[in-house]
């Protein structure tokens, strides 16, 4: 049996600009990448026009760009597979791993997470009535390993856990897009920030129900500010300065726990990722403080 080429992604929602803390997640998957000798991808995953200032995208490209992360393939964006999505929603209500529901949070709330019109059982959702489509999940002790924090274990739980596919307002949600995508461009193995780690044994159903086995996973510790909260645009991130692009190589090479010496912030983009390439030591990533 030959062993599938390596292909890993860079896969961020264009919230804002490049932040550190999204640096750190690129830099990690394109070494992971390059040291497998595999393909690196770059997905935008932009899903909620509400949530995505129009210039955030091009700004992302420009840093990732700047920073010598080319990837291997033409950008995806998100926006532009709708038709791929809502084939996988109609596939899965066909198969019964989804359903139409009307809830509202406050009534899910009020209920402890159950819905109160059942909306699994039945389809309670009137003509014309505004619905969510959400992914029915089966009760589950997973158990996986996480190719840099190890074995893992989560407890999913039918009907209360059941994620969005696509929202009320129209917009299809991550957990669905970010599953079709994934399969449709062959990802095998997929590295992204530890704040996703919980979504995981989610998407592992979700895989399983659009019949592919799920990919490696890898979950590289977020990188926190002075305050001990995430890096993002809520925490006000400032955005990376494309200009000091091998200073900020540098210092996310430090963040993953690699050791660059010192003169090495001063050489070109693509030196700096040639040394994290031939240097790259995951374990080091996972001893950082994230
Ligand atoms: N788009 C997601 C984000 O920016 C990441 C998706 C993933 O890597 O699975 O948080």
């Amino acid at each position: 049996m030959t062993t599938p080429v390596y292909r890993g992604r860079f896969a961020p929602s264009p919230t804002g600009p490049l932040h550190f803390g999204s640096l750190v997640t690129a830099l990690a998957s394109y070494l992971e990448a390059r040291v497998k000798k595999g393909c690196w991808l770059v997905r935008i995953e932009d899903l909620d026009p509400l949530r995505e200032p129009p210039e955030a995208t091009g700004q992302i490209l420009t840093s990732l760009n700047a920073h010598g992360l080319i990837p291997d393939e033409p950008i995806r964006y998100q926006s532009r597979r709708h038709d791929a999505y809502q084939a996988s929603i109609d596939r899965l209500l066909k198969s019964g791993r989804a359903y139409r529901c009307a809830c509202s949070r406050k009534q899910l709330k009020a209920n402890d997470g159950r819905h109160p019109a059942q909306c699994r059982e039945m389809s309670a959702v009137e003509e014309g009535e505004a619905h969510a489509i959400r992914f029915a999940l089966e009760n589950e002790f997973s158990r996986w390993e996480d190719h840099l924090l190890g074995p893992q274990e989560q407890t999913v739980t039918a009907e209360l856990d059941d994620p969005v596919l696509l929202r009320k307002e129209g917009f299809f949600a991550y957990q669905l897009a970010v599953v079709v995508d994934d399969i449709d461009q062959g990802i095998t193995d997929v590295v992204r920030g530890s704040d996703l780690l919980d979504m995981t044994a989610q998407q592992q159903q979700i895989y399983r129900a659009l019949n592919t086995s799920p990919p490696n996973w890898l979950h590289i510790p977020v990188i926190l500010n002075e305050q001990g909260q995430k890096l993002s645009k809520q925490t006000h991130a400032p955005a990376l300065d494309d200009d000091r692009a091998a200073r900020n190589l540098f210092e996310a090479l430090q963040a993953l726990g690699q050791m660059p010496p010192p003169q090495l912030a001063h050489a070109s983009p693509a030196d700096i990722l040639e040394w994290g390439i031939v240097h790259w030591h995951r374990q080091a990533a996972h001893l950082t403080s994230g």
